[in-house]
């Protein structure tokens, strides 16, 4: 369960809400047995249920320590705004599988409409998905899903990251694989980077009707590589776990 900071550095730690609702009813956890909650920043502790009471779970702090559960390697997923709730799996499997951010942004062959106005509780919805999907694969952290961009905003910033890949379908068709790059990637790294410091990564996927020349293009002058996931074409849902896997191999975890 996801807690404020400030409580992880106490004694206690109370769960209220659909949280205690879910440990309580859900969980039927009693009395006595034990449950980790996590503050978001990537530390962790264990609590013992001291008292189940209105609606809120009251523990007592057993251990404290950082959550072990981050990829070695930060990664941030820009998806083309798929059709229907694909992005709801795009976001769901993509934490699982340990992504930091999802990016949803608009590119030229993206299908659906898009009207922020109107999509603010979408964005709710795909952040509530974030934290449950966090939840359940015990992450450190809830990955931020940001607002929706423009290919323009998205292309704007590229430099906030080590690396930029380019998932395009024409480097798959070659044999084109992850690999070489992310061999490359992990070569350059500084020696015995450790500590706070994880280099950053952001894996940019098309939409169902994928990229075309000009985009590719436009991407790799703002710094991008263009990266292929293999020579089948997998759908826009897909392409983000693949990398992700990959990623997460490469890095060690
Ligand atoms: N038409 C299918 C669909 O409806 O989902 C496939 C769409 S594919 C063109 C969508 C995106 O997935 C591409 O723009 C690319 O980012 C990524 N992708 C799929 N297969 C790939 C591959 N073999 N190599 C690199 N990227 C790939």
């Amino acid at each position: 369960y996801f807690i404020d900071p400030g409580q992880i550095d106490g004694d206690a730690v109370v769960l209220q809400g659909e949280d205690a609702r879910h440990l309580s009813a859900v969980m039927r956890a009693r009395t006595g047995e034990q449950f980790i909650a996590c503050d978001g920043s990537g530390r962790e502790c264990l609590a013992e249920i001291v008292n189940i009471e209105g609606g809120r779970v009251e523990g007592r702090v057993v251990r404290t320590g950082a959550s072990e559960s981050e990829m070695a390697w930060r990664v941030t997923v820009a998806q083309s705004l798929p059709k229907g709730d694909k992005l709801e799996t795009v976001i769901q499997k993509g934490t699982e599988a340990g992504a930091a951010a999802f990016l949803p942004f608009v590119s030229k062959r993206t299908v659906v409409q898009y009207d922020a106005r109107k999509e603010a509780k979408r964005l709710d919805r795909w952040r509530k998905i974030a934290k449950e999907a966090a939840e359940q694969a015990h992450r450190g952290i809830v990955p931020e899903v940001g607002e929706v961009a423009t290919w323009k905003e998205l292309l704007a910033g590229f430099g906030r990251f080590d690396r930029v890949l380019l998932c395009y379908e024409e480097e798959g068709r070659k044999g084109a694989g992850l690999k070489p790059e992310l061999e490359a990637f992990a070569s350059r790294l500084p020696e015995g980077a450790e500590g706070s410091f994880r280099p950053s990564l952001l894996v940019v996927v098309g939409p169902e009707g994928g990229f075309d020349e000009d985009e590719a293009r436009q991407a790799e002058a703002a710094g991008a590589v263009s990266v292929g996931l293999g020579r089948r074409i997998l759908r826009t849902e897909t392409a983000a776990l693949v990398a992700l896997a990959a990623i997460g191999y490469e890095s060690g975890e």
